[in-house]
């Protein structure tokens, strides 16, 4: 889930702010039975980070790459049609509703007020986004593909996989050039944007309209010239990219795409690119929940 999905959650949770937690469950292994009796005193959501905190402590809620959640408020539900996968990470029972995650990071901060130690200059989704911040930090990193530094979550906290890869083809910029390569009115410009395109992806959520309202993330067509989608896996994230190579300027011809090698008997074998540490290129083939 995506910077503004979390935002959207924390909304949707709030009729549980104030409320006391009367039973836990679920197969997490944090010692989740200290939250059975306390009282959830604020919900609140930083770039991918949904923050329960409590009088002493908060629970912290990352939804890495798969996980989900689900809420009921009297019996009526108040979350989207996200998928439940597998057995519940934690359930939360309060006098009125419910919530239920799955397969989701979750931690104990020990902390009274974990919302101070948080940047809220770096958070897309925030009144306090900070854009000229965000442009420095950036230009720190001159020979880091844009698409990677969009994913850093110390600069764009909120920005996932489809944010980058909209934000890439609106402001018509190949995902594979580097840092120092882009001029300061189109830094600015994608910058701008990251926070521009969050709060449409917020609009579309609410409507359940997202997915068809993508112009390049999962597409095969692009919207504005008619020309072919392309997608590659790359970076130090190992993350995809689709793009139309025509509109974002990128030579597809010049970008590696299967790596040739020569075996004792002189015929070219073709393999694939190796594995990051995390087999994240396996990954990086599923669906990225939005
Ligand atoms: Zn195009």
């Amino acid at each position: 889930m995506e910077g503004p999905s979390l935002y959207l959650a924390a909304e949707q949770l709030q009729p549980f702010a104030g409320r006391r937690i009367e039973r836990v469950s679920g197969n997490s292994k944090i010692g989740i039975e200290r939250l059975a009796g306390q009282t959830v005193l604020a919900i609140f959501a930083w770039g991918k980070h949904l923050v329960f905190q409590m009088d002493t402590f908060a629970l912290r809620v990352h939804f890495m790459l798969w996980g989900t959640f689900a809420a009921t408020v009297k019996g009526r539900s108040v979350t989207g049609d996200y998928r439940r996968s597998g057995p519940p990470r934690l359930v939360l029972n309060f006098p009125n509703g419910e919530i239920t995650i799955w397969a989701a990071s979750v931690k104990f901060v020990e902390d009274a007020d974990a919302k101070a130690a948080y940047d809220f200059s770096a958070n897309v989704m925030s009144d306090e986004w900070d854009p000229r911040a965000a442009l420095a930090k950036t230009r720190a990193f001159p020979r880091a593909e844009i698409a990677d530094v969009l994913l850093d979550q110390a600069i764009f906290a909120g920005v996932g996989n489809i944010i980058k890869n909209e934000v890439l083809f609106r402001t018509r910029v190949s995902p594979f050039v580097k840092v120092r390569d882009i001029s300061d009115r189109k830094l600015k410009a994608i910058v701008a944007d990251a926070r521009t395109f969050s709060f449409r992806f917020l609009d579309l959520r609410r409507i359940f309209a997202l997915r068809k309202n993508l112009e390049v993330y999962r597409r095969s067509a692009c919207p504005r010239c008619g020309g072919k989608i392309e997608r590659r896996v790359h970076g130090q994230r190992a993350r995809r990219s689709f793009f139309c190579a025509k509109c974002q300027h990128v030579r597809v011809s010049a970008l590696p795409t299967m790596r040739i090698r020569r075996s004792r008997s002189g015929t070219n074998i073709r393999t694939a690119p190796p594995r990051d540490a995390g087999g994240r290129r396996r990954r990086a083939r599923r669906r990225d929940p939005a």
